[in-house]
């Protein structure tokens, strides 16, 4: 497989190995994987103004170069164009691995495994951040982390469930056999500035629709629910995660729980009143229900949201409303 390789000068004389990984060592060098989108991104401006080294790699596949734009010429910040399914060299001390497209089979399987080859050989602390997906149609409600889930292994969706549980039993199984220092969030609905606009999740299409002046699509009776977590609370439990000493799993989500029906009220009364709802088809094995349990996260990492929704969604509506109208006028697009 063709290797790239990207040391940093220092570490060239050292035989590639830097006093990485000392612990205590405040200035940490950081891989970011998937940091030039949505979550990655808010994720890369804490570590940033923590004072640590940060390398993002992303292959922009649904991530944008906008999005960590003001971060470039800064000395402690590099990008690097690079699809995570090939291997790749660097020297950091954490890896917070966030690489995943739409149907990522590939990625979770075989980037994971690069990136988990990476931890071992230099040593560092590596970051999954799974889904509240891989309890699929849960039996228990809510989930806790004890929960095994509910997985069509065949379905529609399962490269994404399976892919992400598969990448879970790596991480546990690199964390076995090879020490590597893991640590796995599942993540539950994330919403908040920078989201892509047209990937097809129900908040940001509720936004962008109402902003559009098209009606609201719902999909199927509109009575499923989900739980739906602001990005900064999101990031803040995964730096918790990272700094802390369990491995997990940990639920991070916000409890507060949503039918479709009521995050479109909601979407109406931040947006346009008079936004009309349009009933839609249901796709194949969508989950009924889910709401995390996140009792673990409180007690061991001392982390729960701040965020409500309410609170949440006009911080959101703000940047899409911008990058819908304002820069699309700039761009002439
Ligand atoms: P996103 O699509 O905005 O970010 C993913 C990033 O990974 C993008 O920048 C993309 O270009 C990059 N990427 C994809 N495939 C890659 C590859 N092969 N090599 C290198 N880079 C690659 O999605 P997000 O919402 O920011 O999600 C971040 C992580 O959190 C993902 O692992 C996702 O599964 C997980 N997650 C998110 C949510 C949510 O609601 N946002 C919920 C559960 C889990
Ligand atoms: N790998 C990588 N960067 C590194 C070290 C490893 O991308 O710095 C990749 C490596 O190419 C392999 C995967 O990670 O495909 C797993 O590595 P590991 O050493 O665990 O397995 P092995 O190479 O022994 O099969
Ligand atoms: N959904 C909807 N309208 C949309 C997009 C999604 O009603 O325009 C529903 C979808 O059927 C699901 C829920 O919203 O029940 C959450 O979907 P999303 O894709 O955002 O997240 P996930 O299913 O992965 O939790």
């Amino acid at each position: 497989l063709p290797t790239r390789r990207v040391l940093m000068e220092e570490h060239t004389e050292k035989k590639g190995r830097l006093p990485i990984g000392v612990k205590g060592r405040k200035q940490k060098r950081i891989v970011v994987t998937g940091g030039a989108g949505f979550v990655g991104s808010h994720l890369v401006d804490r570590l940033m103004e923590r004072g640590h080294s940060v390398i993002v790699v992303d292959n922009f596949f649904t991530g944008r170069k906008e999005n960590v734009l003001h971060h470039m010429g800064n000395p402690n910040f590099e990008l690097i164009r690079h699809d995570v399914v090939e291997p790749i060299l660097l020297e950091v001390d954490q890896i917070y691995h966030l690489a995943c497209p739409a149907s990522p089979h590939k990625t979770n399987v075989v980037g994971t495994l690069n990136m988990l080859g990476l931890a071992k050989r230099v040593g560092a602390r590596f970051l999954l951040t799974s889904t509240s997906e891989v309890y699929g149609d849960p039996l228990q409600h809510p989930q806790a982390e004890t929960y095994w889930g509910n997985v069509n292994p065949i379905g529609v969706r399962s490269c994404y469930d399976e892919g992400k549980r598969t990448a879970e039993t790596l991480a546990m199984d690199y964390h076995r056999g090879a020490g590597i220092e893991v640590r796995i969030a599942r993540i539950f609905n994330t919403y908040g500035p920078r989201m892509c606009i047209d990937d097809g999740r129900v908040v940001s299409n509720f936004v962008a629709q109402a902003l559009r002046k098209e009606p609201l699509t719902v999909y199927g009776d509109g009575k499923q629910t989900r739980s739906f977590q602001y990005v900064s609370d999101l990031v803040e439990g995964l730096m918790r995660l990272m700094e802390g000493e369990h491995v997990g799993p940990f639920n991070l989500g916000n409890p507060g729980e949503f039918t479709m029906l009521e995050l479109a009220q909601v979407v109406q009364e931040t947006i346009d009143p008079n936004a009309k709802i349009e009933f839609r088809p249901n796709t194949e094995d969508d989950p009924h229900k889910r709401k995390p349990d996140i009792s673990k996260a409180k007690e061991l990492l001392g982390w729960q949201p701040s965020v409500s929704l309410r609170e949440g969604l006009p911080l959101m509506v703000s940047d899409f409303r911008q990058r819908l109208f304002t820069d699309s006028k700039l761009t002439g697009g």
